[in-house]
């Protein structure tokens, strides 16, 4: 959601302030007294954004605040699997802990692929008559639930919160260690 103008003009600022700062600390732009909150940066994203397909929905203001904000982070690729963590060149091997043959450690493989996360999909995709297509991220996945049922429908409702919800419980559930991994310094949201 954020397009690379928005993600430069960003860390411009926050580069610019760190600099006249005397004390290495973080300045949030985007509220009066500098601090960062969830809620500026949702209206930060819906402002300059728009509110368009699964984004929208994902912002609902019937989904719990840290599922949107989570599920808005996993899809710009900004939650802190290894693969991510490589990527920002931080040295780490990959080996995640939801297999009994462990495997790299990327978004697709841990919140679809995984032996947590395959049987999870199953049931629900078997329950809901969820179709995949052959080729899918975890975007296309979202999308194909949030568009199955007839619009308006409790089911459609349903349809729009069940993913994200089983993203959430994954993620929860197969890292332990999350705020360890949150706290990794220098961590910026890749585009994609
Ligand atoms: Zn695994």
């Amino acid at each position: 959601m954020f397009t690379a103008e928005v993600q430069r003009c960003l860390m411009e600022e926050y580069y610019q302030n760190k600099s006249r700062s005397t004390t290495d600390t973080r300045i949030w732009m985007h509220t009066t007294d500098g601090k960062f909150t969830i809620k500026s940066y949702a209206q930060l994203i819906q402002g300059n954004q728009g509110r368009q397909g699964i984004f929208r929905k994902i912002w609902s203001s019937w989904i719990p605040t840290k599922v949107s904000f989570f599920s808005w982070k996993l899809l710009k690729g900004a939650i802190p699997v290894d693969s991510a963590i490589t990527k920002c060149h931080i040295p780490i091997v990959s080996k995640c802990l939801c297999c009994t043959q462990p495997a790299e450690e990327t978004s697709l493989h841990l919140f679809i692929q995984s032996d947590l996360a395959k049987p999870v999909w199953a049931h629900f995709n078997d329950l809901a008559g969820i179709q995949l297509p052959r080729f899918y991220n975890i975007g296309l996945i979202i999308k194909t639930w949030m568009t199955a049922g007839k619009k308006g429908s409790m089911e459609y409702l349903c349809h729009s919160f069940i993913p994200l919800a089983i993203l959430w419980e994954i993620w929860k559930e197969a890292v332990p260690d999350i705020h360890t991994k949150e706290k990794i310094k220098g961590w910026v949201p890749q585009d994609g």
